[in-house]
């Protein structure tokens, strides 16, 4: 029995499921999840003595990799002065205002403690904007663990196949409508349906949360449009996109500037921060300046704000760094095709900049509908067997890979040789 076992063991008498949060316990994948004990760079270290190239980054926020010394010294450097107020910082001011000059589509942002937080804050914000109750999400897409979103939502929920939660009211969930992803006529036969009802459309721009899927061609640019007709505010949900795909998100790749934006991961630099923002007439309703509450005794923390704000400087210092993780994911996910084409197996991929997938489904994956076609199964095999060979992925099929810039040729060269056996591996085995 390896110390993970043993720890896991003790894990599961304390916490539900022995984690704290669901998909860390390895249930779709099998076998006990791996304790970790530290980290640097893009590799992680168990504690049986194991090390792991990391494809997960904390689930995203480690795009510069874990412990990258500038965002370590600025935070010894709080450390030392303070760790929390809950007063106002000069800092607060720096991460708002790099915050504003980064995203398009925000003119005014607040600091929350998680991305879930942000999402629930967000969609209260365009229903007192609007007058109207109902919201309209994407099958497929997660904004967190909200009442309101956990209807056919991705992620661990699809994962774990809980189609509703129990403990969400009749009532939350039918103010909650579902369309097809990349299906803007979805979209509108719901606005034609309930007329001057529908306050947000909420989305990731490129999903994440069930596996990687971008955008169609237009399909952001039809619902920027019907939004812009109806009356109804767009939101992206930039959690897991946010500073990853360009400095500006999803939203200054595709060209199409949202009414409100959700933030997380990356601007918390490994430490639990969310924002939204947006509109400055919408965002002047948040109180104290409007109405509409909403509040956190930790909110804009230093420390966090400090990891985050640290973070965005890096990212924003080498104007070519996001052209170079890009090319050094595309080598990654031309390695794993390369593979699975020489192997003769029908899986697809999808990839946007540093976040990928690989599908375990001969169909296009453009929706939920294509996506829920997988072999989680065999997803699961593979998963194993990159484990055995040091590869740490997500332990579900339904997520995103993420690639950091700390992963080197050699690192990617590895994972590559590591992938053709996992799967000639599984292939035997099927
Ligand atoms: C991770 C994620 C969330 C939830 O953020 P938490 O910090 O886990 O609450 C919301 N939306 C998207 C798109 C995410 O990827």
């Amino acid at each position: 029995m390896t110390r993970s076992n043993t720890l896991f063991n003790e894990a599961v008498t304390l916490m539900p499921g022995g984690v704290n949060s669901p998909v860390r316990a390895f249930r779709a994948v099998g076998g006990d999840p791996v304790f970790f004990e530290s980290a640097e760079g893009c590799h992680l270290h168990d504690v049986d003595g194991n090390s792991y190239i990391d494809y997960i980054g904390s689930w995203g926020p480690f795009i510069l990799g874990h412990r990258h010394p500038r965002v370590v010294a600025a935070l010894h450097a709080q450390l030392d002065r303070a760790m929390s107020f809950g007063a106002p910082t000069e800092i607060e001011n720096a991460l708002a205002r790099k915050i504003i000059d980064m995203v398009p589509g925000i003119e005014m942002v607040r600091m929350v403690n998680s991305g879930t937080e942000a999402t629930l804050s967000a969609i209260r914000l365009a229903r007192a904007f609007t007058g109207r109750a109902k919201i309209i999400k994407f099958e497929g897409c997660y904004h967190g663990h909200g009442d309101s979103f956990l209807i056919k939502a991705g992620s661990g929920v699809a994962t774990l196949g809980l189609p509703d939660s129990p403990g969400v009211t009749p009532a939350t969930a039918g103010d909650t409508l579902t369309a097809r992803y990349n299906d803007a006529e979805s979209v509108e036969a719901l606005i034609r349906e309930f007329p001057d009802q529908v306050a947000c459309i909420i989305l990731e721009p490129v999903v994440g949360n069930m596996g990687c899927v971008p955008p169609a061609e237009g399909f952001l640019q039809s619902l920027r449009e019907l939004c812009t007709r109806e009356g109804v505010l767009l939101i992206f949900d930039e959690v897991m996109t946010g500073f990853r795909l360009a400095p500006g998100g999803a939203q200054e790749l595709f060209g199409i500037t949202p009414d409100l934006t959700t933030l997380g991961k990356i601007i918390g630099g490994g430490l639990p921060v969310g924002a939204y923002g947006g509109r400055r007439d919408i965002m002047e309703m948040v109180a104290p300046a409007g109405p509409m509450y909403q509040a956190g005794t930790l909110s804009g923390n230093p420390l966090a704000m400090t990891a985050g704000l640290e973070t965005l400087n890096v990212l924003t210092e080498d104007p070519e760094l996001y052209a170079k993780l890009d090319a050094q994911s595309a080598k990654l996910a031309d390695g794993i095709r390369a593979n699975v084409e020489e192997l003769g197996l029908p899986f697809t991929s999808n990839r946007v900049g540093s976040m990928m997938t690989l599908f375990f489904t001969d169909r296009q994956v453009q929706s939920w509908d294509e996506a829920k076609t997988c072999d989680t199964g065999l997803y699961g095999s593979y998963f194993s067997e990159m484990l055995r060979r040091g590869i740490y992925l997500a332990p579900a099929q339904f997520e995103a890979a993420f690639v950091s810039v700390m992963h080197t040729d050699e690192d990617i060269a590895r994972t590559v040789d590591a992938s053709r056996e996992s799967l000639k591996a599984i292939k035997n085995n099927s």
